[in-house]
């Protein structure tokens, strides 16, 4: 089974986004629970809590289905430890508001070393904040997500994320995101399929399929290897149609949010049911 659906809008509070990920006929979601561009925003209210959970059991979204997004502000592997210790702070919060929803996924871009600290320590510093954050909370598995490499910003390399992940003691409550811009962005080459096979298997190497608890899928306004984070509309980028097909056909990508981030709400339910036409329903 495949779970499709798109990153949606939170306005008006988190159980809005299920009413609008049901409306573009998604399967899966991704949503903010708080807003992603201030550090300080009020507690989830029981009431929006409640009506959350009784959405998702009233349109069916189980916890599988579901990958909210944490803030851009938070910076996990910052060097100064003021600040380092402010994003670990928000990061337990996102972690907590996960917990309050009933969800048990939380995906995040691991963060940046601003050219002051070596990658070795940071990425070191980024595995610490998530051992800091699993100890404060319960049930909420920590999904790092790889990042284009734009700027001094850490998880562009496979290796990156291995590295993170084995710096976890709990590792049943550490898992990555794979963003298909992303990838394509930082030289993992995805146009035909057998550039699919090769990455997939390079990534299926070095982190594991076991660690895979949702994907990206975004086509790419931005160049091959250009380390540039542009998203573009499925088909319609520098990437083309064929990684897409060729995810929907293997069963590796099952039984995981798999979320659109691309450029154009107004043709996801196109996307979506693009992407479900794609579906081999013979596979489990
Ligand atoms: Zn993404
Ligand atoms: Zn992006």
């Amino acid at each position: 089974m495949k779970y499709i659906g798109a990153h949606v809008s939170a306005s008006g509070g988190a159980d809005q986004a299920v009413i609008r990920a049901y409306k573009i006929n998604a399967t899966a979601f991704s949503l903010f629970t708080k807003n992603q561009r201030q550090w300080n925003t009020p507690p989830l209210t029981k009431d929006i809590i409640q009506k959350f959970k009784t959405n998702c059991a009233k349109y069916g979204y189980g916890k599988h289905q579901i990958l909210p997004h944490n803030s851009y502000l938070i910076n996990l592997g910052h060097p100064e430890r003021k600040l380092l210790e402010k994003s670990r702070i928000g990061f337990i919060d996102e972690m907590q508001r996960c917990a309050q929803l009933g969800i048990n996924l939380l995906n995040f871009h691991p963060g940046s070393h601003l050219k002051k600290i070596t990658i070795n320590n940071c990425l070191a510093r980024i595995s610490e904040s998530i051992n800091i954050a699993l100890n404060e909370t319960q049930n909420v598995i920590a999904v790092i997500e790889n990042t284009a490499g734009q700027g001094s910003n850490l998880g562009f390399r496979f290796e990156h994320l291995a590295s993170i992940i084995e710096g976890v003691h709990d590792k049943s409550r550490v898992g990555v995101c794979i963003d298909t811009c992303h990838a394509f962005a930082a030289g993992y080459d995805l146009r035909t399929k057998e550039n699919c096979e090769k990455t997939f298997k390079e990534f299926s190497d070095i982190i594991g399929f076991k660690y895979l608890k949702g994907m990206h899928l975004n086509d790419a306004k931005s160049q091959f290897g250009s380390c540039v984070d542009r998203h573009h509309s499925l088909g319609e980028g520098n990437i083309g149609s064929t990684p897409f097909i060729y995810i929907m056909q293997d069963v590796r990508f099952n039984n995981i949010p798999l979320i659109l981030e691309t450029v154009n709400p107004d043709i996801w339910p196109k996307e979506i049911a693009w992407l479900n036409s794609h579906q081999s329903y013979d596979l489990k």
